[in-house]
């Protein structure tokens, strides 16, 4: 396990010397300590990415060449799948099966986006016709340049990767800053990049607190673009910094989705898709179906078979056979979400399903899954994310109703709606106010698509050539291919 910094394609320790403990959430044991960045170590690895990308090969090398490091790195990943996906488990809590699926995305978003640099070789330019024959224009797409990444600690790898494939196969550089929750596997990815032969200083790593590392990544004048995953208070802090120089900014924010159930719904396939949209990776998901709807006639009976299956999910370490739920990330988590269930009782919400510590399970931040009703639309549990295993559930008289229950928010990142019938299930995924929708489903993520954002969920689009889109300038050369005087000085 790595215990330094990856600054121009070195080791280094922390200027400062400083090192966070990196705790097991299922024991509670600190069992690593990573480095904890600060100012002065921004600016080293600023300044190499800054090199790299004005003077080093990888922005001027084809797209196929940089898609061969990136192949490589998915290679990598693959050998190492178990190796990592063990350490993201005692970093974060998740359940194995959870962590070995983030690995397969993992590289497979690092071969997807090595796919989009050989393309782009393919199209170098677009030719625009522009009425005028006198001048002809064509536009050209080039790598933004230094970008700052910063990410949190839910999906750790897989929210790296997002971004880093993306960028180097553009062509930026980078100076990345994972969660101080859960930086493991991150700097493991800087040992790849080593192992790959990844040129210095094209990918920098920078483990440490937000406002000792991220804050000043997100102030350094030669950062062109911020990358931000994160939760809407943070986002607002890189936006404001951002500003400043007038950065690209781009961010996915947190979200409080809505899962809207109609009566004519398989009542089984229902129920396991709201709780693999709210238990999945302890809750702790951005687009978590944290608020269901159900339809009146029908909520009765989903409720109670939604409450039977949650306390059936075995609850325990990921890192033995048969769990489903694992321990959320940190003690400061575990709090907030333990705070949010009582603030949502002292507003009047009821506790149907779980809401405390698991029997037998005294250490560790483990939580029941936990199904809350009969909260007003007003409520603080209703409105906000818990970001944990807690979904608040709410009956529904009509589509109408459903709707605009749905987009009473003001975030916007995804929704979900079931009904056998496809034209009402069409209807309300367009009426939802939302950048992801779910049909019958809730969650699957496919690395094609566009993720992120309406209203405070975020600014722009990741993954699929959106994603690719987020890291590319575009510029248009324009020429004057006439031999005739201009004639408007000069007669
Ligand atoms: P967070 O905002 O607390 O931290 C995110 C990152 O920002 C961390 O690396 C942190 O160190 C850094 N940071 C903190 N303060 C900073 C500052 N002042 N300047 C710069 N960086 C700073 O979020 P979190 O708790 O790590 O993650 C959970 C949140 O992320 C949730 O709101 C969740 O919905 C959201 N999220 C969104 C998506 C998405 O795709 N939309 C995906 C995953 C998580």
């Amino acid at each position: 396990m790595q215990d330094k910094l990856f600054i121009d394609g070195k080791w280094c320790a922390p200027a400062k010397g400083g090192m966070l403990d990196v705790i097991d959430p299922a024991t509670e044991a600190v069992f690593h300590k990573i480095p904890a960045a600060t100012a002065d170590d921004v600016d080293l690895a600023v300044k190499a990415a800054r090199k790299a990308f004005d003077a080093g090969p990888w922005p001027r090398m084809t797209g196929a060449e940089r898609a061969s490091y990136l192949r490589r790195m998915a290679e990598k990943i693959r050998e190492k799948k178990d190796f990592l996906a063990r350490m993201e488990v005692r970093d974060n809590g998740k359940p194995l099966p959870e962590a070995a699926w983030d690995m397969d995305d993992v590289a497979g978003c690092f071969d997807f986006y090595a796919g989009l640099a050989e393309e782009q070789d393919q199209k170098p330019q677009e030719v625009i016709p522009l009425g005028d024959a006198r001048f002809s224009c064509k536009v050209v797409k080039e790598p933004l340049g230094v970008v700052g990444a910063i990410t949190p600690w839910n999906y750790p790898l897989l929210m790296v990767a997002w971004k880093v494939a993306p960028a180097l196969a553009a062509g930026c550089t980078m100076v990345l800053k994972p969660s101080e929750l859960a930086s493991l596997t991150t700097l493991e990815l800087g040992v790849i990049a080593e192992e790959v032969g990844l040129p210095a200083g094209v990918l920098n790593i920078l483990t440490g607190l937000g406002v000792d590392a991220g804050q000043p990544l997100t102030e350094h004048p030669l950062v062109d673009k911020l990358a931000f995953t994160g939760s809407v208070a943070t986002g607002r802090k890189v936006m404001i910094a951002g500003a400043q120089d007038i950065k690209n900014v781009s961010l996915e924010l947190g979200g409080k989705s809505p899962f809207v159930v109609f009566a004519d719904s398989d009542i089984e396939q229902a129920v396991e898709w709201i709780m693999f949209g709210i238990f999945w990776n302890q809750g702790q998901v951005c687009s978590a179906t944290s608020r269901v709807l159900i339809e009146e006639s029908a909520y009765p009976k989903i409720l109670a078979r939604l409450c039977e299956e949650a306390a059936k999910i075995k609850i325990g370490n990921g890192l033995d056979d048969g769990t489903l739920l694992g321990p959320i990330v940190s003690k400061g988590q575990y709090d907030k979400i333990l705070a949010a269930i009582e603030r949502g009782k002292a507003e009047g919400a009821t506790v149907a399903s779980g809401g405390k510590r698991p029997a037998g399970l005294n250490t560790g931040y483990f939580l029941e899954p936990t199904v809350l009703t009969d909260m007003s639309e007003e409520s603080w549990v209703w409105k906000e994310e818990i970001f944990g295993p807690v979904v608040c559930v709410k009956p529904f008289k009509d589509e109408a109703d459903a709707i605009r229950m749905a987009n009473d928010s003001r975030f916007g990142l995804a929704a979900a709606v079931m009904s056998k019938d496809k034209a009402r299930a069409e209807r309300v995924a367009r009426a939802f106010r939302a950048g992801i929708v779910w049909v019958n489903c809730s969650q699957p993520t496919f690395t094609d698509a566009p993720w992120g954002g309406y209203k405070q969920s975020g600014i722009g689009r990741e993954l699929g050539r959106w994603g690719f889109e987020n890291y590319l300038e575009t510029k248009q050369i324009t020429g004057f291919d006439s031999d005739e005087p201009w004639g408007w000085y000069i007669k």
